[in-house]
């Protein structure tokens, strides 16, 4: 029989590259696109989802039209991440293995430019580009592109949101007139219709619409709420899914920072992910999402395209894209690799027409779900803890040497009693917090009746709670600034006397995190400090500083989740430990990554994560370390991503 793709056109030294990946059958976008792309005397645009084939749509036809005796570049590739930069460059790579002399180099910014010079100057045929550090290296006349035969504009819509126009003009412009331009976009604004109008001639056009391949497996939920409680709705939606591994996307930086801070003040394993950190933090967030070190990525449509990680189980709208169109891209972060996914949008009762027209869009049908009661996620929850206990590896030769002292502990108990203590260890936290949380769904009652009982259970889920967890006499407060901001912990003193009109001897340990920091000041300063605090901003941002506060967390929550090496996972588990003064999440010691595995870059996730459990097993959560780990503020190396990279 016939390979498919050998019908459409493909020669056998990429045939079986591809076999050897698993690609059985072409994807329709490559079996549409292929065989027009072949002839290679077009122009073409297609309209493409993430998760079709494209690559191999447009990088199968490349590998055919290209002259492998010549080491000249005749095939550029522009594309809008770094991500997605060395994602194709691989991509081509594989489909290229058995192509005699065949040279790709993957050009993006934040890595070392020699290294990407010298593979360019070893001779190459496909570049795969992102714009900035082309243009950088197109002006060090380092490249010569005057046998670029065909250039491939990927994701051209993210491009130019983020800010790429003139690069890609300018790039266009070093390239032969005769050239052909394949332009691939999720959506079509005007912006990208110019292009094609400016860039090309007579393309061919193919739309593959709603035909992603990757979104078969997704459900997708909604839950109206009032924009008040979205944050509640938030966390109750994780507080139900012990187990989430999901990407919350946000519609603006700052909103991205600013659920990211409140997540991980209220003990929830998450981080930020926005075009305003530099290449290496953002790799860094990255891989400790890959690794599922960290459980929630709060993203912005930018910043989270060309992610690629397996096994994300939720996606959640926390605000509606602008374009519409992007609810694909977002929700195609899950569901893939033949997995299943929740893609769940928080809304308010009027953004409902949105969810219709998405549902339009996607070809497939929302489900109106109804948020969880307190006591639905307390049960959730006391139930995912007996799983763990039940299916935690026990370090043998570690905890034997406790064993006769714990027993003797227990000696006084009954089985019966031991299992109902350990239970109640994390239930009573859950409850306590719960029991009188109010109804987040808008409901026609709840339209009326939300006075002080709502607003005090809003208070509750925010987990405001006063200062915690403090050397005695002094008060813990939360700020939102940190490393991020560059801020070394004197320019936190500094900023915090100056603006919150104390002395400096009024202030004790500083613990300075990445997205924001916690301050120790005498209790009897903490007002005066804050209320001068209102109306501060830090780069255009207002500064928050607030009592610290805690809210519950899953047992389950940070940490590597059981994924690799048989780690436990849970920062507590069910060794959550003692409550302090009242408040939820309990004490924030405990569990941390219990397995004592060692891994080498603790202090480095740690710092930033907040929530992590990273710092090791006996850190105190808060952040208060006995001796403050220098080090890994994970945000501060330079890196120079590319230019105008926004979100
Ligand atoms: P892309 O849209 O190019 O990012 O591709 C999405 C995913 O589908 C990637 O993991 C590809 O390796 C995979 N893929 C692409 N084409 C095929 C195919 N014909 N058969 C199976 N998997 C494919």
């Amino acid at each position: 029989m016939i390979n498919p793709f050998s019908k459409l056109g493909i020669s056998d030294d990429v045939v079986n590259a591809v076999k050897e990946l698993g690609f059985e059958n072409p994807t329709p976008i490559q079996e549409q696109a292929i065989p027009v792309l072949l002839e290679g005397s077009n122009d073409f645009v297609g309209l493409a989802q993430t998760g079709t084939g494209k690559t191999a749509a447009f990088g199968l036809p490349l590998l055919e039209l290209i002259d492998f005796k010549s080491n000249k570049p005749q095939a550029l590739i522009l594309c809008p991440t770094r991500e997605l930069c060395l994602q194709i460059a691989n991509d081509i790579r594989n489909f290229s293995k058995n192509t005699p002399n065949a040279s790709v180099v993957a050009v993006y910014g934040g890595a070392n430019i020699m290294q990407q010079l010298r593979e360019i100057r070893n001779g190459v045929q496909i570049v795969v580009a992102t714009p900035g550090r082309m243009l950088d290296i197109i002006g060090r006349k380092a490249i010569d592109f005057s046998n670029v035969k065909y250039v491939v504009l990927d994701e051209a819509d993210e491009m130019l949101n983020m800010g790429f126009q003139e690069d890609i003009n300018d790039i266009l412009s070093t390239t032969p007139d005769e050239k052909k331009t394949w332009l691939f976009s999720a959506t079509m604004p005007p912006e990208v219709r110019r292009i094609a109008k400016n860039y090309m001639e007579n393309p061919t056009e193919l739309t593959m619409g709603t035909k992603n391949t990757g979104n078969v497996n997704i459900e997708h939920e909604y839950y109206i709420v009032k924009a008040r409680d979205k944050y509640a709705a938030l966390k109750r939606i994780v507080d139900y899914n012990p187990d989430i591994f999901g990407v919350v996307f946000c519609k603006t930086k700052m909103d991205t920072q600013d659920v990211a801070e409140h997540l991980i003040k209220d003990g929830y394993n998450a981080d930020a992910l926005h075009g305003d950190l530099s290449q290496q933090q953002r790799d860094k967030v990255m891989q400790r999402f890959r690794d599922r070190n960290m459980q929630l990525l709060i993203a912005t449509d930018v910043a989270a395209r060309g992610i690629d990680v397996n096994n994300v189980t939720h996606v959640i709208n926390y605000a509606l894209p602008d374009e519409i169109e992007s609810y694909t891209h977002r929700s195609g972060r899950t569901g893939r690799a033949g997995k299943t996914g929740v893609s769940i949008c928080i809304i308010n009762a009027k953004e409902t027409g949105k969810i219709r027209q998405i549902e339009r869009i996607i070809g497939k049908q929302f489900t109106k779900a109804e948020l969880p009661t307190g006591f639905d996620v307390c049960e959730k929850q006391l139930f995912g803890l007996i799983h763990r206990v039940h299916n935690v590896e026990v370090n043998e030769e570690q905890i034997d040497k406790y064993m006769s002292r714990i027993n003797d502990e227990f000696a006084d108990l009954s089985k019966e009693e031991v299992i109902k203590k350990f239970a109640s260890l994390e239930f009573n936290r859950f409850l306590e917090y719960y029991q009188n949380a109010p109804d987040l769904n808008l409901s026609a009652d709840d339209r009326f009746d939300r006075g002080e009982r709502g607003e005090r259970g809003d208070r509750r889920e925010r987990g405001e709670r006063s200062g915690r967890g403090a050397e005695a006499g002094y008060a813990r407060l939360f700020i939102n600034v940190g490393s991020v901001d560059e801020f070394t912990r004197g320019d936190l003193l500094s900023f915090v006397c100056n603006h919150g009109r104390i002395s400096g001897k009024a202030v004790g340990k500083i613990d300075l995190k990445g997205v924001f920091s916690f301050v120790e000041v005498e209790s009897a300063t903490a007002e005066t400090l804050m209320a001068n605090f209102k109306d501060v901003q830090y780069n255009g941002r207002e500064v928050r500083i607030e009592m610290s506060g805690d809210a519950p967390r899953s047992s389950n929550r940070g940490g590597d989740r059981g994924g690799r090496g048989g780690f436990g996972g849970e920062r507590r588990g069910g060794f959550g430990g003692e409550r302090r003064g009242g408040g939820y999440g309990g004490d924030r010691r405990g569990g941390g990554d219990r397995s004592g595995s060692g891994r080498r870059d603790r202090g480095e996730r740690g710092e930033r994560s907040g929530g992590g459990n990273s710092e090791g097993a006996f850190r105190d959560f808060s952040g208060r370390s006995r001796e403050e780990r220098g080090g890994g503020s994970g945000r501060r190396e330079g890196g120079n991503g590319d230019r105008r990279r926004r979100s």
